[in-house]
């Protein structure tokens, strides 16, 4: 059986990385989607909220599984039995921080990092710039989930 991980902040999840996971999922016996537990780093969401929102928008996936982690993913990747961690690159401008984190993982624990070229449609997102543009009432729909869109808009009015 193949288990692979797809890590990452996902504060919140948005459709890019909605689309790496569903395609991994279709390549995979099973994808662990793996939250980073980061005490440093000021999010808009709990650990919790991340992971719930998370579980909510994969609920359609049978082989696909929401779990939180801290620490080195390739502690994690020992654990769980996963063998591979699948990443998107949207622009060159991922690639040099991926690479060396990929290089890393392997010289670590021999853990393989296979990367997937980012929808078209998706290229320009990331998580800050969706939290960014909705704080200053900019239109996100289509690019995080409706689900996610609802939270965010919640959470943006609380402040
Ligand atoms: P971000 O804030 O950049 O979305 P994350 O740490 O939550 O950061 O992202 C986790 C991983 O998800 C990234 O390293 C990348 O592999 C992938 N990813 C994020 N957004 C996209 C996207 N739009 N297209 C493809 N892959 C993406």
């Amino acid at each position: 059986m193949q288990r692979v991980v797809c890590p990452g902040s996902f504060d919140p999840v948005t459709n890019g990385h909605l689309d790496i996971v569903s395609r991994a999922a279709g390549l995979y016996d099973e994808v662990v989607v793996a939250v980073l537990i980061n005490i440093t780093k000021r999010t808009l969401f709990t650990v919790d909220e991340r992971v719930e929102m998370l579980r909510e928008v994969t609920k359609s996936y049978g082989n696909v599984h929401v779990e939180r982690f801290h620490g080195l993913l390739v502690d994690f990747c020992a654990a769980n039995g996963i063998t591979a961690v699948v990443k998107g690159l949207r622009a060159v401008s991922d690639f040099e921080y991926e690479m060396q984190m990929a290089q890393m993982n392997y010289r670590l624990a021999k853990v393989e990092t296979l990367f997937m070229t980012t929808n078209p449609l998706y290229s320009f997102l990331r998580s800050s710039l969706v939290k960014d543009v909705a704080r200053y009432g900019g239109d996100v729909s289509g690019l995080v989930p409706d689900y996610v869109l609802e939270r965010l808009r919640a959470r943006l009015a609380e402040d």
